[in-house]
């Protein structure tokens, strides 16, 4: 694996990213576009790394993974009746798909879709701001992970398609809270701020059946887990899903701050960080990274 990890770097050193930094949320604007890191854990809890992978950078989309995971163990299937699991097709922050569709968005991977998580995690924990940080510095097992205020406040003041998502699932009866409240736990989920190690920490979940690694608990159900990972492979790269599958070949899910994890069921999960994004809002180099690393490896679920 440090073989593959040194070749990818080699060759992402020499590539030349087209993309752009996202800047739609002005703190994200701020990263340094050269950084670049990676780290693989695997279920045996060796770790491979490369790079800038204990620098902390803005997980944003990466989350929705995370609230999928905890929203579905509570709920289960009924988890569907709000949200589809339909690939979209559009791209992650549409709302052309939702008036046809009567405010029900296609999969909880977008950011449609996740902003009706957050309503229901208001409705399904006591305290659903540290309770959500509290899952997430679970299933990293590090308690040092915190939100990011500067990208929260700078995302509030500018998020005016997703107020105009929120709003919109609220005229079909689809958001049952206040919206600023909803909106509010949606951007602080995004905020959240960690490290390629402890996101592919955190992914061993999904790597794993739905166990936590290091403390066995069953998180998700083996049935819960297989079916998230036939989301992130379907939805988890939004109208990019379909190439990401082709070139990688791994369930996964991105984020505009740079970051991508994927896993390999039964043996890995990969985050790889580099803040440069394609025209669809995915890491440039990330995805090239990946590409790489399933290519060298000749590992994949296919
Ligand atoms: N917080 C971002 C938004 O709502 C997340 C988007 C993303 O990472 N794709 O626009």
């Amino acid at each position: 694996m440090q073989q593959y990890l040194n070749e990818i770097y080699e060759e992402i050193k020499q590539t030349h990213l087209t993309g752009k930094v996202a800047s739609y949320i002005p703190e994200l604007q701020h990263v340094d576009p050269s950084k670049f890191g990676m780290f693989i854990t695997d279920v045996q809890g060796n770790q491979w790394h490369i790079g800038d992978h204990l620098d902390l950078f803005s997980i944003q989309s990466i989350s929705k993974a995370m609230t999928a995971a905890l929203v579905f163990s509570i709920m289960d299937e009924a988890l569907w009746l709000r949200v589809g699991k339909e690939p979209s097709g559009s791209s992650f922050n549409s709302l052309v798909q939702l008036e046809y569709e009567k405010g029900v968005p296609r999969n909880p991977l977008i950011n449609a879709g996740a902003i009706v998580m957050a309503d229901l995690l208001i409705d399904l924990l006591n305290d659903p701001v540290p309770d959500y940080l509290n899952f997430v510095r679970k299933l990293a097992n590090d308690g040092s992970i915190e939100f990011d205020l500067n990208v929260f406040e700078s995302e509030k003041k500018t998020g005016f398609r997703n107020i105009a998502l929120a709003n919109f699932m609220k005229s079909f009866g689809n958001i049952h809270n206040d919206v600023d409240d909803v909106l509010d736990l949606y951007f602080k989920t995004c905020s959240i701020r960690m490290s390629c190690k402890q996101l592919a920490d955190a992914f061993l979940l999904f790597t794993n059946h739905g166990f936590h690694k290091n403390t066995g608990e069953q998180i998700l159900t083996v049935s819960q887990t297989k079916r998230l990972n036939a989301l992130m492979q379907t939805c988890g790269f939004y109208d990019e899903a379909g190439d990401f599958t082709y070139k990688v070949g791994l369930p996964g899910k991105s984020g505009v701050g740079g970051g991508i994890v994927a896993i390999l069921p039964n043996k890995y999960s990969v985050a790889v960080w580099s803040p440069v994004l394609n025209a669809k809002g995915n890491s440039e180099a990330g995805m090239k990274a990946l590409e790489l690393l399933t290519t060298l490896s000749g590992h994949s679920i296919f």
